[in-house]
């Protein structure tokens, strides 16, 4: 397994490749790995003959306020986990390897970035869909693999895909969990242990709506109160949002029907979290 640091020595590296007729897929990640970029990592290397691992924590994705200096790194054990796994080549760029002085182009999306996590990380989607554009035409994937853990952002860079006709298939892997429930996550590294028991709050709001869904509630208020119910029970536990929407425009939904997607995120002490369900509802016939 290689490891680069700069664009061209990815770009040379993908041209051996595509001369051999190999094709390739990346896994873009900001490092600290866990079992959750572990199975994005094994489904590429399953469905692609080369896998390329990004690990950069993006500045442009963090507001000012926010934890860029403070995220965890730890190359080494990330080489160990992207080696056993079958990754072929991590590229790990310093940030002035992406933005160059100078830099003042940037890829937006409307709409869908504005709600959920959008309404208090006002910047951080043009942060993501600018850097993952930019791995895009430096590695020039088949294939890119993003975790439901982010469900947002993995609608958000299916639609930034399609508008822009990026010819790169995007693949959903789904959100892995601790066996108590917990969804990995390289912040849960930030909680103290009676936080880390109290952030369980989140996977059972989220067990408890998918389970109300799946009895049939078909009320979106009705299974958002629930949901809000038992988070606040938790004292540790402060409420950013809990939201049924569309999973294809983020536009919050009355009634539950379709392609939905019910997110939450929720501060315990410091640490901001994320957790969601989705589902596909059939509308009942009369
Ligand atoms: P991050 O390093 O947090 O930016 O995540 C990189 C990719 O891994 C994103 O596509 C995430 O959605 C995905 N990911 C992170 N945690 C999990 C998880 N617990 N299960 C599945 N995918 C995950």
């Amino acid at each position: 397994m290689m490891l680069v640091h700069t664009v061209n020595e990815v770009r040379e590296q993908v041209k051996k490749w595509r001369s051999e007729g190999l094709s390739v897929g990346l896994v873009p990640t900001m490092g600290f790995l866990h079992e959750g970029h572990q199975s994005l990592i094994a489904a590429s290397v399953k469905e692609n003959d080369r896998t390329v691992v990004s690990i950069f924590v993006n500045p442009t994705q963090f507001g000012p306020n926010e934890d860029f200096e403070a995220y965890p790194r730890d190359i080494k054990k990330d080489m160990a986990l992207c080696d056993e796994t079958g990754a072929d080549l991590i590229f790990n760029p310093e940030p002035e390897e992406m933005y160059p002085d100078g830099f003042c182009t940037y890829t937006n999306i409307t709409g869908m970035s504005d709600a959920l996590c959008g309404k208090s990380r006002p910047i951080h989607f043009k942060g993501v869909c600018t850097v993952v554009s930019k791995l895009f035409n430096i590695v020039c994937p088949d294939m890119a693999y993003f975790g439901e853990k982010d469900a947002q952002q993995l609608a958000i860079i299916k639609r930034m895909v399609k508008d822009m006709n990026i010819p790169i298939e995007i693949k959903g892997c789904p959100i892995v969990r601790e066996a108590d429930g917990l969804a990995k996550s390289s912040r849960n590294t930030y909680l103290s242990a009676s936080e880390r028991e109290a952030a369980l709050i989140l996977s059972k709001a989220i067990f408890a709506g998918r389970d109300m869904v799946k009895a049939g509630e078909r009320d979106a208020k009705k299974v958002v109160e629930a949901m809000t119910e038992i988070i606040k029970s938790e004292p540790l536990a402060a409420i950013d949002y809990v939201e049924m929407v569309d999973v294809e425009t983020m536009q919050s939904i009355d009634v539950i029907e379709g392609n939905i997607l019910c997110a939450i995120a929720v501060k315990i002490g410091k640490t901001r979290l994320i957790d969601n369900f989705n589902d596909i509802i059939h509308q009942a016939s009369p």
